[in-house]
């Protein structure tokens, strides 16, 4: 690449390029894009798996936020008629203007560690229009959305995104895939959002309250983290043990404590 287009990897855009061919290729096979597909990446860099991902014949839409490089990356594939270039911050980006079939959006992303996690929140609020994710994140948050309950990695990251969708841990990647390379140990991720959900919440906003609840203090007893939104009794009558603490509960049981306080707000609530 020519000295015009050196770019310096900024620290606060999370910018660690992926240059390792054997990585890049491994990423490719599990993503196996075709042609008729709607693809996005998110965070392309300089490029280093948008080549693959366009040659694959399908339409690519690429959200960059670093404004210095934009230029590189309309010199690299502005060409192209399936490249589709927007700059911008994907945390406030609007997928549903990309598509507005169900379950049509491949997203693809090596991730800026420090985005991951409200990404993907924001990305689970358009699980309808995805088939797909496969995502570049740090190790510790891929184990964290694997994750069985029962461990010190099962929380409110593993219940919430389980609950739209499947998770697989692919494969991890080291340090020195990257350049700059990055601290800690990065692994591939593929999410599937359900089709039709295992366990739908009557309301998961009051899920995602009592999840939320639940682990701030996950040390503790049922009982005790629940007390300001369910009474022992609720939470028996739930069919959960208020003895166990909250890392001991699936996510079927976190449910059903979501459906006994929506029943419970439903009862409360004045007649219209
Ligand atoms: N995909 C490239 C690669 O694998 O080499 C770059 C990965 S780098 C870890 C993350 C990329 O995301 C950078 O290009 C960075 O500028 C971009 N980025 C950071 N924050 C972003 C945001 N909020 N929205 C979109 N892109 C962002």
């Amino acid at each position: 690449m020519s000295e015009l287009y050196q770019h310096r990897a900024r620290k606060r855009f999370g910018q660690n390029f992926l240059h390792d061919a054997g990585v890049i290729h491994r990423i490719l096979r599990a993503i196996h894009p075709r042609a008729d597909e709607r693809l996005v990446e998110i965070g392309p860099g300089q490029g280093a798996l948008t080549e693959g991902l366009l040659g694959s014949g399908a339409r690519l839409d690429v959200i960059e936020l670093d404004l210095d490089l934009i230029p590189l990356l309309k010199l690299k594939f502005g060409l192209e008629p399936r490249f589709h270039l927007h700059q911008g911050d994907a945390l406030k980006f609007d997928f549903a203007r990309l598509c507005g079939t169900p379950h049509s959006l491949r997203i693809v992303g090596n991730l800026p560690y420090n985005i991951s996690t409200p990404l993907i929140f924001h990305l689970l609020e358009h699980a309808g229009l995805i088939r797909d994710m496969h995502f570049m994140l740090q190790k510790e948050v891929v184990e964290r959305l694997a994750a069985e309950p029962g461990g010190g990695d099962w929380g409110r990251l593993s219940i919430m995104v389980q609950y739209h969708c499947r998770v697989e841990h692919l494969f991890n990647v080291g340090p020195g895939a990257f350049n700059p390379p990055p601290k800690v140990d990065s692994a591939i991720v593929r999410l599937v959002p359900h089709e039709t959900l295992p366990h739908p919440a009557r309301d998961p906003a009051l899920l995602e309250r009592i999840v939320r609840e639940a682990f701030n203090q996950r040390r503790k007893t049922l009982r005790n983290t629940l007390k300001g939104l369910l009474a022992a009794t609720d939470i028996e009558a739930a069919g959960v043990d208020g003895s166990l603490r909250p890392e001991q509960l699936d996510l079927a049981a976190f449910v059903r404590l979501a459906d006994h306080l929506h029943a419970r707000t439903e009862e409360h609530r004045p007649p219209e």
